[in-house]
């Protein structure tokens, strides 16, 4: 076993005190740019939309699921992986809806994008991140909306045990209930294996984001101004839980 393998078993096993190193000792893993948008990995695997991520997030998720349950928890996945082409269809569906509404298009974009990603700068583009919520508990109308998991919302218990043991699986909350934060609102459902996810971030920082998001023509493309831009990656993309920078 070499060091790298034996750095990823001590992780899936647990071990929280290495993650550190583990991501500092391997910043530059080799991700193709095409993985990085959600345009192909070989490492995403699964049989339907719910159930199809990286294979380590996989693993881990599966523990994860596994503890959860102990505690009469279903960890069930509502959005796993998305490709560019699915991000692209919520992405332009909600545009032409809001400007349909009458909506003008660079409000429409910031409505947008207050929990939806432009493609090719989703994390869900990596199968490392989940949204998720308790199975065990009827369904409200709208499970994806932050009441659900506060007060005597029916997430709250699933919330409770995930504050405490998400970290322990490779598990980080992304958008956190942080005021000072910018970009996306706060998501209590939304998690990354940040194992993977912390060299796909700092790989997909090399790349330039201008490219990516004109390189296909989305509905109000024609907007992302060069301020506009460097406004979403420094806000959207990387004013995240610091964890997973
Ligand atoms: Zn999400």
């Amino acid at each position: 076993m070499d060091r790298k393998d034996f750095l990823r078993t001590f992780l899936v096993l647990g071990g929280y005190s290495l993650f550190t190193s583990f991501t500092e000792d391997n910043p530059s893993q080799d991700f193709t740019r095409d993985q990085l948008i959600g345009k192909g990995n070989p490492d995403i695997l699964g049989e339907s939309y719910l159930t199809t991520m990286h294979r380590e997030t996989a693993v881990a998720l599966q523990k994860m699921r596994t503890a959860a349950s102990k505690e009469h928890i279903d960890l069930e996945v509502v959005s796993a992986f998305r490709s560019f082409q699915r991000q692209k269809e919520i992405f332009e569906n909600k545009f032409i809806t809001y400007r349909a509404e009458g909506l003008p298009p660079l409000e429409t974009i910031e409505k947008i994008i207050a929990y939806s990603t432009i493609p090719g700068t989703s994390r869900h583009h990596w199968g490392t991140d989940l949204d998720l919520i308790d199975g065990n508990k009827p369904k409200p109308s709208d499970v994806l909306v932050a009441k659900n998991f506060h007060g005597d919302g029916p997430y709250c218990k699933m919330k409770e045990w995930m504050d405490l043991h998400a970290n322990d699986f490779g598990f980080y909350e992304v958008y956190t209930d942080n005021s000072l934060r910018k970009g996306f609102k706060y998501e209590p459902w939304h998690f990354s294996y940040a194992p993977v996810s912390v060299p796909m971030l700092r790989a997909y920082a090399t790349l330039d984001l201008k490219n990516i998001l004109l390189e296909e023509k989305i509905k109000g493309s024609e907007y992302f101004t060069d301020s506009f831009i460097e406004k979403y990656r420094k806000e959207n993309i990387f004013d995240i839980n610091p964890k997973l920078l």
